[in-house]
């Protein structure tokens, strides 16, 4: 029996339909799997209660071009895809407006990781979360690990707040927003992610 005509391999092969839901892949799919194990971890944790329908936190890593990063409202949990990130490649602060690859809206947050990652040379990820605890024990964590507390209570969002937060967190790792939340950073995502885990756990100890 010859080739069936149709059975050659010429033109178009497949037969399944394609559709192209973003414009770029997913550059970084390393990276993005601990990213999302780490806001697995922040949901199980506490560190990202939901809050009116989302999850209160925002989580990101630095790329080449920017930082991916958590879109606005959403729920940190499991089972996430790199198609639930966001890349900021591009931040402007005149107009305070983001260029973004992806399907998704970023954090409003978007411009404190942006800040920080230009501040900080050496932070490759940015970590921040809600806790109770941790605002009411605030100043005894201070204490006990080298981190740095706002001096006051901002709205948040702002790019006022962006900027002054940045420069409020120093050199240091870690950051109580007053009135807000924190902020964890570090070399990797396991260092930023076990830093908040750990400061949380010792907020938890200190409430008994
Ligand atoms: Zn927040």
């Amino acid at each position: 029996m010859s080739m069936v005509p149709e059975n050659r391999e010429c033109g178009v092969r497949h037969k399944f339909a394609v559709k192209h839901r973003d414009r770029v892949a997913n550059r970084y799919p390393e990276l993005t799997r601990q990213l999302i194990h780490w806001c697995q971890v922040f949901d199980e944790e506490g560190l990202a209660p939901i809050e009116g329908g989302a999850s209160a936190g925002n989580l990101s890593f630095r790329t080449a071009s920017g930082f991916v990063i958590t879109p606005t409202r959403s729920r940190l949990k499991a089972n996430l895809d790199w198609r639930a990130f966001v890349e900021v490649v591009r931040s402007d602060w005149r107009d305070f407006e983001v260029h973004v690859l992806g399907e998704r809206t970023p954090s409003s947050d978007a411009f404190l990781h942006e800040r920080i990652y230009a501040l900080r040379p050496d932070v490759l990820c940015v970590f921040h979360g809600h806790a109770d605890l941790i605002l009411r024990h605030a100043d005894a964590l201070a204490l006990e690990f080298p981190m740095a507390v706002t001096g006051e209570a901002r709205v948040f969002g702002t790019a006022d707040d962006a900027a002054d937060t940045a420069v409020e967190l120093g050199s240091a790792n870690y950051c109580v927003r007053r009135g807000h939340g924190f902020v964890s950073t570090g070399r990797t995502l396991d260092e930023a992610g076990q830093l908040a885990v750990k400061v949380h756990q010792r907020a938890v100890q200190l409430d008994r």
